[in-house]
């Protein structure tokens, strides 16, 4: 069967940036599994997908337009530093990735870019931002997705969550 909508896809992959460096990789062994059409991956992924069958290969480049976009400088943040609390020592330092929340509880990752005396600068930008991205992988699995993973939104079992 094909990959389309709400269906369940295994893969083995590998997303390269521009210099070459493997920044995200999934093997037959440990398959990346994720429900297609759901936004679980980037929208261009999922489209660069539609159709394939198991034992297919892929090679395909995303533009950071279509993956993670430029970065946006009202995404790096001044914040006070009181705000960080006892956070213990070699945690809250340069190039470290943090989860914040802001107000209404949803959280966000952030990477230190400056820490002083009274505030600390953080990027929240995707670390991926203004990147080329390229992937190749093979498809190792496609299946519907059941009712239960579509009411969770997530794969169960091989690759998925076991619950
Ligand atoms: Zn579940």
């Amino acid at each position: 069967m094909q990959i389309s909508n709400n269906t369940v896809v295994l893969l083995q992959y590998e997303l390269r940036i521009a210099n070459g460096e493997v920044v995200d990789a999934a093997d037959a062994a440990h398959p990346f599994a994720f429900i297609h059409g759901l936004g679980q991956t980037l929208p261009a992924f999922d489209e660069k997908l539609t159709g394939m069958s198991v034992g297919d290969e892929f090679s395909f480049q995303l533009s950071a337009e279509d993956a993670y976009g430029q970065a946006n400088a009202a995404d790096i943040v001044t914040i006070p530093k009181e705000i960080f609390g006892e956070m213990p020592d070699g945690e809250l330092v340069i190039g470290a990735e943090l989860p914040m929340q802001d107000g209404e509880g949803h959280q966000f990752y952030g990477i230190v870019k400056e820490i002083q005396p009274q505030f600390v600068v953080m990027d929240f930008n995707h670390p991926l931002v203004g990147q080329n991205l390229d992937f190749s992988g093979k498809v190792l699995a496609v299946r519907f997705a059941t009712a239960e993973e579509l009411d969770h939104g997530h794969v169960h079992g091989e690759g998925g969550h076991h619950h």
